[in-house]
């Protein structure tokens, strides 16, 4: 028994009470099912979320809920497709589901602090809708102090770090799917799931600005990444575990006055 995990499934209830007793945080990661290229496994964007979350939790005390492991529809724009075989994804209406139960189950364990740590690109605006119609059904029902915050992880990469970790240009974090960013992650903390000699070093894809259903497959490169991983490194994956983590913890400290 690990009770001084900050991983919730991992505690005995006994603990898992005791840490969320006085003012306790839960942090909830949001992940997908989803392709990543040939150089990856199809967990990756749970693995991060959780992995994200657990740092954050370490420095400002919080429980890691088990994670949401499928995510909404991949996008042709920000992940290659839903079309893609091995991507598996849920409505998002489930989604929304899933997140307004889960705020009312934690709500119900006595939890008013959460946060969302999304590791997915098309699953926040899912998330914000579960969060909402939460918050409104806790309020009719007299709980007033529930306060939850969404985040996603790369958003907590500042500019300093962008320019100094992609030197030869930086192409947006929806086109960033299976490439640098992740994969750098990957290479840090879960080396034994990454197989650098199976990138395709590709251009960014030219993806129109505007999207078509169904999605036109020839436009996704066949890598199924939008971008090349072919710069990512161990090192760089350090370098933006640490900021984002330590952005999204300085976020959740200011909105709970911690
Ligand atoms: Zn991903
Ligand atoms: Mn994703």
């Amino acid at each position: 028994m690990l009770r001084n995990s900050v991983y919730m499934e991992e505690l005995d209830a006994f603990t898992y009470r005791e840490k969320i007793a006085d003012e306790g945080m839960v942090l909830i990661p949001a992940g997908a099912i989803e392709q990543h290229g040939p150089h990856m496994p199809m967990n990756v964007d749970v693995l991060l979320s959780r992995t994200m979350a657990g740092a954050v939790a370490q420095e400002i005390s919080a429980v890691v809920a088990a994670p949401i492991v499928y995510g909404y529809k991949s996008q042709q724009r920000s992940g290659g497709g839903s079309h893609l075989t091995g991507t598996t994804s849920l409505d998002g209406a489930t989604i929304i589901d899933i997140a307004k139960s889960l705020t009312l189950e934690f709500a119900d364990h006595g939890v008013r602090r959460i946060g969302f740590v999304n590791g997915h690109f098309e699953n926040y605006q899912f998330l914000y809708e579960g969060v909402d119609l939460a918050i409104r059904e806790l309020k009719k029902s007299g709980v007033e102090d529930m306060k939850v915050v969404l985040l996603s992880y790369w958003d907590f990469v500042d500019d300093a770090t962008i320019s100094e970790l992609y030197p030869e240009g930086f192409t947006g974090w929806d086109l960033e799917h299976g490439g640098v960013l992740e994969t750098s992650l990957m290479l840090h903390l879960y080396p034994g799931m990454v197989d650098m000699s199976r990138v395709d070093d590709i251009p960014p894809a030219t993806l129109p600005n505007y999207d078509v259903l169904p999605v036109r497959p020839e436009l996704t490169p066949d890598s199924g990444c939008l971008s090349s991983a072919a710069n990512a490194t161990a090192e760089k994956g350090e370098i933006l575990l640490k900021r984002a983590s330590a952005g999204m913890a300085e976020a959740l400290q200011n909105e709970f006055r911690m």
